[in-house]
């Protein structure tokens, strides 16, 4: 070492190479060996979130993703503080999220003799990410820091695992040896061949039935613009997935999400922006689509192109791109599909059908109340361009056709992995960014009951942080179905684990004091005049979380459906 030496620890090389690459959040909780790291984060003027479990840290880091394109960060302990992320890591892998997780793990010189909270961390982290290492030495941290930022955003987005040995953290090196690396650019655009462009055009310009499906990949490619464009250019009918909700407003006067069912069967061309045809949308298969249908895939990932169906055009590209040049050759050779066509008289009839039985439903004010009538009353009063987290199993799916969204990337939910327990980790990842960039947006998590218990008791980070989020929780006493408190209690004492059914939970249970044990502000309501006096107080309070527990009846379910939810195909499609 020499006399000019300029020593620095491990812990602050990796802060000092995450703030180069434009983090901004870290989510995580500390114990050994990184305690150092989220304070060197800080002193970096990285904003450090400590949660109540890595669970809910992932996905909250993972939700950052989504919302700007740019990752964030899960920082975790060894061993079974990275078991707990790697919940986080599947689901933002299958969301296609970026995100990058950093683990502590045991002392290098300490490999395979059973240290403390020893565990294969690089090896498991493989199945849950697009890159999980090691560095090699302190002085090559930024190098993989920038590669982990670069591999989670560029391509189809995904997580990235770095694993940090406990002795890296403190160990000083001479930074004249560290090399550190400028921010990573924005994933480089690419486009579609002009021939792809136009045969696109051709086939739209060939349909009786034409139908546009927007993804949660279009919402992440932040097209809004060009997709507005391109959908009023033309007059098409579009038809949002649950996550690509609010890319175009819910109440655009395109936008056939009311009548889905039909839309899906029966349109002839459909262009599929930045959706994969998996168990969301019935695999592109019958009975749920034509057999002959016909398919413009548009997507970030070349092997998704083809997958469960053969395109009549793949295009393997950026999709903000690709509706821009869509846009240029109609503004050469126009397109609008005709409004008098009968398909469009077809969906308008279903479209009014399905809105008169929603409406129905949501009217039946009889208490306790039904999950529309519930829906119903929060609609009523939430902010149009409120953030909607949403989870739970009847109150995720009939939230989505009764709380329209009217901004991209502004509902979150179980996804394409269909996770429970994501809603408290997402709806403190907008109110933190909220809080940054949209200071007047509120973020409002609706959740069953069951759903809120995952991780329900990050209520206390919540309020740690002054975060002021709504929470509505639709409460039904359980699992789907359910009963009361009188059932409850008649159920025999000594043998309650065989007599209590498996989808029952507490009746009445008392959400509300959770948040309130620490400082929040707790509603506990049934009639709908209770609820909007709940949700009044809840959103004109700025500083402080609010949690409404709506009773339902315990008999509540959704319409029926022509089709059941997880449906089935018919064998020889597959
Ligand atoms: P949904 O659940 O809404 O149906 P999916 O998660 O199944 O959506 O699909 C999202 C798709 O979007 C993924 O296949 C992903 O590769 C793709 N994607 C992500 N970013 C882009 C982008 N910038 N351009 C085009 N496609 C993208």
């Amino acid at each position: 070492m020499g006399d000019d030496a300029t020593m620095i620890e491990g812990c602050s090389v990796l802060a000092k190479s995450l703030k180069d690459q434009g983090i901004e959040y870290v989510f995580g909780i500390v114990g050994i060996p990184v305690i150092e790291v989220a304070m060197a984060c800080q002193r970096e003027g990285i904003k450090f979130i400590g949660m109540r479990n890595e669970q809910a840290a992932s996905y909250a880091a993972s939700a950052i993703g989504y919302m700007t394109g740019r990752p964030a960060v899960c920082l975790v302990v060894s061993g079974p503080g990275l078991v707990h992320a790697l919940a986080g890591m599947s689901n933002a892998m299958e969301n296609c999220w970026p995100m990058i997780v950093i683990g502590g793990s045991s002392e290098r010189d300490q490999d395979n003799m059973g240290a403390f909270q020893e565990y294969p961390q690089v090896d498991c982290s493989k199945l849950y990410s697009k890159l999980s290492c090691q560095p090699s030495r302190i002085e090559r941290i930024p190098f993989y820091i920038e590669k982990a930022v670069r591999t989670s955003i560029y391509g189809r987005p995904g997580p990235v695992y770095i694993d940090i040995p406990g002795n890296f953290v403190m160990t000083q090196v001479d930074e004249k040896n560290v090399r550190y690396f400028p921010k990573c650019p924005p994933p480089p655009k690419t486009s579609a061949s002009n021939d792809d462009v136009r045969k696109a055009i051709e086939l739209l310009r060939s349909a009786k039935r034409p139908l546009v499906i927007v993804g949660k990949g279009a919402a992440y490619a932040q097209c809004e613009n060009e997709l507005k464009t391109f959908v009023e250019k033309c007059k098409l009918p579009f038809l949002p997935t649950p996550m690509g909700k609010g890319t175009l407003p819910d109440e655009h006067p395109l936008c056939v999400a009311p009548a889905r069912s039909k839309a899906l069967k029966d349109s002839d061309v459909i262009v599929l922006l930045g959706a994969r045809l998996n168990w969301i949308l019935h695999f592109g298969a019958p009975p749920r689509f034509r057999s002959d249908v016909k398919i413009v895939q548009i997507d970030i990932s070349p092997e998704e192109i083809g997958n469960n169906v053969q395109p009549a055009v793949g295009i393997a590209a950026d999709l903000k791109c690709v509706l821009a040049q869509i846009n240029e050759q109609l503004n050469t050779g126009p397109f609008v599909f005709d409004s008098q066509a009968p398909w469009w008289n077809e969906l308008n009839e279903k479209l009014e059908q399905n809105r008169l039985s929603v409406q129905k439903a949501a009217q039946d004010k009889t208490v306790p109340l039904n999950y529309y009538s519930a829906f119903d009353e929060v609609n009523k009063i939430i902010p149009k361009d409120a953030i909607v987290i949403s989870e739970g199993a009847n109150t995720m799916d009939i939230s989505r056709s009764c709380i329209p969204n009217a901004l991209p990337r502004h509902r979150l939910d179980a996804g394409t992995f269909g996770t429970m327990g994501v809603g408290v980790g997402f709806a403190i990842a907008a109110a933190v960014y909220c809080r940054d960039y949209m200071p007047e947006k509120r973020v409002i998590c609706i959740q069953g009951d069951s759903a809120f218990g995952f991780s329900g008791f990050e209520v206390e980070t919540v309020c740690r942080y002054r975060l002021p989020i709504v929470f509505v929780i639709i409460n039904n006493n359980g699992i789907s179905k359910s009963f009361g408190e009188e059932v409850f209690n008649s159920l025999e004492e000594t043998d309650r684990l065989i007599s209590h059914p498996p989808t029952v939970l507490s009746p009445n249970a008392r959400y509300d004091k959770v948040l309130a044990a620490f400082g929040g502000n707790g509603y506990f309501v049934e009639k709908p005049e209770e609820i909007q006096k709940a949700l009044k107080e809840s959103l004109a309070n700025k500083t402080q979380a609010s949690l409404v527990n709506i009773m339902i009846s315990t008999a509540a379910d959704r319409r029926v459906q022509e089709f059941s939810w997880l449906g089935s195909i018919q064998p020889s499609k597959m």
